[in-house]
């Protein structure tokens, strides 16, 4: 009998590790279970190229569908798992089907979070997470419109550089005192700050929202006492873990499915899990769990070989991106507070790198138009190489020539 290996939710996770196991030549049946409509996408041009129109939807799918067939794996889509029976060994489905796994690889990725406040259900407040989501909203983005933008995070802010140009009249509320305060250092958050407000997007911080108003849709957002009309809502403030399913068959679950560096779940050697479901092991050896495509394909891998017996350890460094009108930003590694921060580069000319030193190492790096501040920023992570804050802060030395 054929080996079966089951996966559970179709998304960048999925199609990495059906694209490894094919590479393994694993020659037994892979199934692939999704709830949404669509075999598996990259979900990055959702708030940047696809909502701006730039990008058809076709070019969004991360493999072509003889792609599946020659791996021999079937996708079930627009079906949900509902159950899994460890003892059995199998998955009930939302239609009523239950499958039987050898190996069970759980890739279910993450949902939005969803803003608790009066008028949140009103039609006109948008999230964005699926291509569904921005097939409903991108109509809504006409040129004099009204968006009211919750959350300055990346993707609310994607979303704002994307309308402003399209000729909307954008807000964006943050509940901080500066933007991307999670995920950057205050020196980008000031950078991209300012490109945004030359842009005329409005940004009001330390400002949460507290109530969408209207009749039959959105009309206004009431935020720190004063009320803004508003046509449009697209509320980013994060997201959730899809644990549920593993939470209610017994695995260890912590904000994320615990896995091992194998991406092995820690409750049970038969499922995996990889992507932004799972916390694990960071490089600096404490607990994590990462939104990232990186993360969800390097994740992926392991788990794949780890399945077919080929068990690796995922120690991989980080990496992200995000694209902002004409910028790009890269980021390496994992910043931690307490790091030193040092500039290379002057923001003005709108290319520049922030490294984060951490006992004389590069913890993490973060570049806007600095391409070689990346690459090589992200090379000296990995290798561990001792590195000073005057050497790096240096731009008479070329950065291939840093070490
Ligand atoms: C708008 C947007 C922009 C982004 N931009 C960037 C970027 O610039 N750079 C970057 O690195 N990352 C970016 N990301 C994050 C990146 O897309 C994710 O990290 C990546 O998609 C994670 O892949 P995944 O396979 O873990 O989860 P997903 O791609 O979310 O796939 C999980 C799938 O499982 C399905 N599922 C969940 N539960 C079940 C169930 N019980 N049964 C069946 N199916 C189920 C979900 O519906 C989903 O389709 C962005 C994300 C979004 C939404």
């Amino acid at each position: 009998m054929s080996e079966k290996i089951l996966i559970i939710g179709a998304g960048q996770a999925a199609a990495q590790a059906v694209a490894t196991l094919k590479t393994e030549g694993f020659a037994g049946q892979i199934t692939v279970v999704g709830d949404e409509a669509f075999p598996p996408y990259q979900r990055p041009p959702l708030s940047k190229a696809y909502l701006s129109g730039k990008l058809e939807r076709e070019r969004l799918f991360l493999k072509p569908d003889a792609f599946y067939a020659e791996a021999n794996c079937e996708l079930l889509l627009g079906a949900s798992a509902t159950a899994i029976d460890r003892a059995m060994k199998t998955v009930a489905l939302s239609d009523g089907r239950v499958l039987a796994y050898d190996k069970l690889l759980l890739a279910t990725g993450t949902r939005v979070r969803k803003i608790k406040v009066p008028g949140a259900d009103l039609p006109g407040v948008h999230y964005l997470r699926s291509i569904a989501d921005v097939d409903l909203l991108r109509p809504a983005l006409a040129p004099g419109k009204k968006l009211a933008v919750v959350g300055g995070g990346y993707i609310g802010l994607e979303v704002a550089a994307v309308a402003v140009k399209l000729g909307l009249e954008v807000t964006v509320f943050e509940a901080l005192d500066r933007l991307m305060a999670r995920a950057v250092s205050p020196q980008l958050s000031a950078f991209y700050e300012k490109e945004h407000r030359e842009a005329s997007v409005r940004f009001l911080l330390e400002t949460g929202v507290q109530a969408f108003d209207g009749q039959e849709s959105l009309e206004a957002v009431r935020a720190g006492g004063q009320v803004y009309p508003a046509d449009i809502a697209l509320v980013g403030i994060g997201v959730v873990p899809n644990v549920e399913l593993a939470s209610a068959a017994g695995l260890a679950c912590d904000d994320g499915i615990v896995v091992d560096t194998y991406c092995t779940s820690v409750s049970d050697p038969a499922i995996f899990a990889a992507g932004d479901c799972t916390r694990h092991h960071g490089r600096d050896g404490q607990q994590i769990r990462l939104e990232c495509v990186q993360n969800a394909i390097d994740q992926a891998k392991h788990a794949a070989l780890a399945m077919v017996g080929k068990s690796t350890p995922y120690s991989e460094v980080p990496w992200f991106w995000s694209d902002q009108y004409d910028l790009k930003m890269q980021i390496a590694g994992l910043a931690r507070p307490g790091d030193r921060l040092v500039q290379r580069g002057d923001p003005a000319n709108r290319k520049f790198a922030v490294f984060h030193l951490r006992d004389g190492k590069v913890a993490a790096v973060e570049a806007v138009n600095a391409a070689p501040e990346y690459i090589v920023g992200r090379k000296l992570i990995a290798e561990g190489t001792p590195m000073t804050a005057e050497r790096l802060a240096d731009t008479s030395i070329a950065m291939k020539n840093i070490v």
